[in-house]
């Protein structure tokens, strides 16, 4: 495509070249606007109306590539549609990354985190055991693993998993998955 020369780049450019390559060889129209194909003039003595008057897109999205046939016509309105909506969708195409990202990540440290934890509360054991704290710390242990047990099947479910499948993972069968942990409505 054209113009990727860099003796061509480096040359001072101004911002509207591409328009002025455009008109020089198409005339000021009515052009038919890429985006809305309606018509598209030159504005009267010069001036370019902000929505309506006209503009040139470089098809490829290379803003240095002023070959002839990479640039098109457009309402200035239409244009800057496009391109928000480009953003826009860029924007998205982020978030959604950023989320599949996370997501990989939790289900790689949540084995991690795992394996830490039961080190601290075979230490914990050891501890208590000597004397430091006495049978009621397991008590209260065993009531935070029974939450945060809740807490993973509440999370499962709000993912679509059925009663029986996490039941299937937790070795017990459906029933008792709703016995224990009754879906609240
Ligand atoms: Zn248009
Ligand atoms: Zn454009």
């Amino acid at each position: 495509m054209g113009n990727s020369d860099k003796d061509d780049l480096s040359l001072p450019v101004s911002p509207k070249v591409h328009v002025r390559i455009f008109l020089a060889a198409h005339g000021d129209g009515p052009h038919a606007c890429w985006f809305c194909e309606e018509a598209v003039t030159r504005g009267d003595g010069g001036r370019w109306r902000a929505r309506e008057g006209l503009t040139i897109h470089h098809l490829d999205h290379d803003q240095s590539n002023n070959a002839l046939e990479n640039l098109v016509p457009a309402h200035l309105g239409c244009h800057a549609g496009y391109h928000s909506g480009l953003r826009a969708a860029q924007k998205v195409e982020e978030a959604r990354r950023k989320m599949a990202a996370a997501r990989r990540r939790s289900t790689r440290e949540a084995p991690e985190l795992a394996a830490g934890i039961m080190r601290q509360i075979r230490a914990l054991g050891r501890r208590i055991g000597d004397g430091d704290g006495g049978l009621s710390e397991f008590r209260r242990l065993k009531e935070a693993i029974k939450l945060a047990e809740g807490e993973a099947v509440a999370q499962l479910r709000s993912h679509g998993l059925s009663d029986s499948e996490i039941g299937k993972e937790l070795g017990v069968s459906k029933q008792s998955v709703q016995e224990r942990w009754p879906r609240s409505s």
